[in-house]
């Protein structure tokens, strides 16, 4: 915890700092000085060599010099003050054994030395860490210097001198130097600390403010390890405005340092508390939730015993265990959501995050395998208990379940069930995200003991909580701790609840590497679109129960098959759900959906139904469409066959040169027919068309595209068909036409002339409901 009073130097974590601080600062300033003097050094070795006269070898000088290199070489990989000031004695040492080597011999030798023995101890003076490394540093040097040069023989009266100037001005110069720098330092040091603990320090409580707070902890999670459990206590007093209001600010301030007081007796000196603001404050501790909860409630307690002038303080408390990845702003928003859950439930209590603790699922599983399922499904949450329901859904082709999708319900004591609207109500203290993760751990833990081993699991998951930090690693391990693959388990992503679309695509990159698979849910609902769809590229698509039921414009015709075969095409499988009729189940298998799901093929329930009587449903469901599809077909074949044996005689005519207008005049008086039209080989029209009752010469909006003369129709398939079976009149699937805006079916024949090959047609009207139309494509 931070002190709140201004320590002497002589705390020895204080002096501690002030050392490493010093080392720090001194660092470069040392390793130039003595680099310097290295240099120095080398000079005065080579001066020597120019004198006469026996001298001693070079190559020992030189040592000196490297050995000297080599310690300055050390100053800046030091950590410790006591290494620092070994080396500065080593250092000084050598340099005086290195200047008595280099003056052995010469006539003067004292004189040779008198610089460099002034100006060493004066220029180390200030380097010396400490008072202590100075004098030993100095005494040392004078020591070495008298042993190896005072006996050199005094000839002359100047060596006396030089001796005396020597003690008498390096001495007292290096000691004015030492302290007097040293002094400065320290002061220096004294006064930042003293700042940065007054910027950290709250002065009412002398707590950490909020600032320290959050830097200290930041810090301490930084180096979490992976066992470690940390908590956070957030608390807020209660009713503290009126004792404000009622008996002064000076009441108030006593009852904040007072509660100060309890927080700091009741924690132990590993622990964070600060004053976080006004009158919240949060305890940062070393112990998983349960240890944080018994600390809550003991600081709960002791707080309670304050007397404030019209009876007791009270305070509500939140509590939040830390999560592997969480910053400390997440973590305490967490305990901030608990103690808003303490306010609203009636103050003075101790409230947990919500979340369900992982071991308590990951036993109820464990305790249901070995006891074949007997356990309890339910887990408390609030006032009542959460609980699983499964929907299958099947495969239309196989005929068989492939999955389920959990549904979350809640439960009374009693086992009736809490409606929908009153579990899923927001709140004002709630964070539905908490509720979602909540239904995860249930549904999983359920799962296992309920769904057969090759079913998939369907979650519907929030695209808040999708793409929340750190979820899809903290999901797989939910899976894995229960017994489950994340191969076995299908993401539903809400995409009607919206959400950043590349935040999503880049939290489904992440979930895949797990092993997941990705859908999204109510496509066709709320904010989806197809963009969406093809950034996020889930593995299955859930259709919106209401784009079965969906028709095109005019027509009446369902628009399912062609979106599914859409999403077929962009590579997604597409599950319908709402299937509640034996109809939309008809639509589904023919529209070749691959999953469907909805109450016909089973309703949401606590246990798992027998498959059996969807299975007969959906064989009917293949039947119908099988007898449906020949039943159109001979309905179609019949509504086509008089404009095939008009338009086969209008080609005889042609063959047979009657001219157009004639040839086609039979033809374009029949109901449905818009135009008569011939195209050349390379599918341009040749002359006008001649058109028939059903032409719209309103289709105003289309006037861009409304003139053939020019257009290519070789493109399309009923060109193509016509000129693939020569002689034989074809009828195309309906299409769009381009000439009316409406849709239509073209009956078509290759006719060879003479002198060219070209394609004689009616384009007909199938605008009209009820007209049959051909199944496929
Ligand atoms: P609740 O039980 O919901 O927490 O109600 P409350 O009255 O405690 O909460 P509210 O947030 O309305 O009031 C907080 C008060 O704390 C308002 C503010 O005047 C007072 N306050 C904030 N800082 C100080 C301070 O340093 N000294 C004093 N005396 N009062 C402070
Ligand atoms: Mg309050
Ligand atoms: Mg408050």
């Amino acid at each position: 915890m931070l002190s709140t009073s201004t320590k002497p130097l002589s705390d020895s974590g204080l002096r501690d700092r002030f050392h490493r601080r010093s080392l720090e600062h001194q660092r470069p300033l040392s390793t130039v000085t003595l680099a310097f003097t290295v240099v120095a050094f080398l000079c005065l070795v080579g001066a020597r060599n120019m004198v006469n006269g026996p001298a001693t070898p070079l190559a020992y000088r030189l040592s000196c010099a490297l050995v000297l290199a080599l310690l300055v070489m050390a100053i800046p990989r030091t950590s410790s003050t006591w290494t620092f000031g070994a080396i500065g004695v080593a250092y000084s040492l050598v340099l005086v054994a290195g200047l008595a080597l280099n003056v052995s011999g010469v006539e003067h030798p004292l004189l040779w030395v008198l610089p460099a023995m002034v100006a060493i101890p004066i220029c180390a003076a200030p380097l010396w860490l400490t008072p202590m490394h100075f004098f030993v540093g100095s005494a040392l040097f004078y020591a070495a210097a008298f042993a190896t040069l005072f006996g050199a023989p005094r000839t002359h009266d100047v060596d006396v001198v030089v001796w005396m100037w020597i003690v008498a001005i390096g001495v007292p110069t290096s000691a004015v130097f030492h302290f007097g720098f040293y002094r400065f330092r320290r002061n220096q040091f004294l006064l930042e600390s003293q700042l940065a603990q007054l910027a950290a320090t709250d002065p009412l409580t002398g707590l950490q403010n909020r600032r320290a707070f959050v830097k200290q902890a930041e810090r301490r999670l930084e180096v979490i390890a992976p066992d470690e459990r940390v908590s956070a206590i957030f608390l807020d007093i209660d009713s503290f405005k009126s004792l404000n209001d009622r008996f002064g600010h000076a009441v108030g301030d006593h009852a904040l340092y007072e509660v100060a007081q309890v927080l700091m007796e009741g924690t132990s000196a590993d622990d964070s508390v600060s004053r976080i603001g006004g009158e919240e404050f949060a305890v940062l501790l070393r112990d998983g939730l349960a240890g944080a909860l018994a600390l809550a409630e003991r600081l709960r307690s002791a707080i309670a015993a304050i007397e404030r002038p019209d009876g007791h303080l009270t305070a509500s408390f939140g509590v939040a265990e830390h999560r592997s990845g969480e910053s400390i702003m997440v973590l305490l928003d967490r305990a901030d959501e608990a103690l808003l859950r303490a306010k609203h439930s009636g103050r003075n209590r101790v409230c947990a995050e919500r979340a369900l603790p992982l071991e308590l699922l990951q036993f109820d599983a464990d305790a249901a395998y070995e006891e074949g399922g007997a356990a309890e499904r339910r887990h408390r949450w609030e006032d009542y208990y959460l609980t699983s329901h499964f929907q299958p859904l099947y495969s239309l082709s196989h005929q068989k379940q492939v999955g389920f999708e959990a549904l979350l319900r809640g439960e009374q004591d009693d086992g009736t069930l809490v409606p929908p609207v009153v579990l899923f109500a927001p709140r004002p203290s709630s964070d539905e995200g908490a509720l979602d993760r909540a239904s995860h751990a249930v549904h999983l833990a359920n799962a296992r003991k309920l769904l057969p081993g090759d079913a998939w699991l369907f979650l519907n998951i929030l695209p808040a909580t999708f793409i929340a930090e750190g979820y899809a690693d903290r999901l797989a391990a939910i899976v894995r701790a229960v017994g489950l693959e994340p191969e076995q388990v299908i993401l539903e992503i809400l995409e009607s609840h919206g959400g950043s679309v590349d935040d999503m695509s880049r939290a489904a990159a992440l979930y895949r590497e797990h092993g997941f698979l990705i859908a999204v849910d109510d496509f066709g609902a709320g904010q989806s679109n197809l963009d969406r769809l093809l950034r996020i590229r889930p593995d299955l698509v859930k259709l919106d129960g209401e784009l079965i039921r969906a028709t095109s414009h005019g027509t009446e015709q369902p628009i399912l098959p062609k979106l599914v075969s859409l999403l077929h095409q962009a590579g997604m499988l597409v599950v319908v759900e709402g299937v509640e009729t034996t109809e939309e189940l008809i639509l589904a298998v023919e529209s070749n959906v691959d999953f469907a799901q909805g109450y016909l093929l089973g309703r949401p329930a606590a246990e798992i139904a027998p498959p059996e009587s969807a299975h007969q449903r959906i064989d009917d469901a293949f039947d119908v469409i099988a007898q449906g599809r020949a039943r159109q077909h001979a309905l179609f074949e019949s509504e086509v066959e008089p404009y095939r044996s008009a338009l086969s005689r209008a080609a005889d005519d042609l063959l047979a040169g009657v001219l157009m207008e004639q040839a086609f005049a039979a033809l374009a008086t029949l109901e449905r027919c818009v135009s008569c039209f011939i195209l050349n080989d390379s599918g341009r029209q040749i002359g006008n068309e001649l058109r028939g009752p059903a032409w719209n010469g309103e289709a105003a909006s289309l006037q861009p595209v409304a003139n053939p003369q020019y257009a290519r129709w070789d493109h399309r398939p009923y060109f193509r068909n016509a000129v693939l079976f020569p002689g034989v009149a074809v009828a195309s699937n309906p299409y769009l036409s381009l000439a009316s805006g409406r849709p239509c079916v073209a009956v078509t024949l290759a006719v060879q002339f003479a002198t060219e090959r070209a394609v004689v047609g009616v384009e007909l009207d199938w605008s009209a409901v009820g007209l049959p139309w051909p199944a496929g494509d």
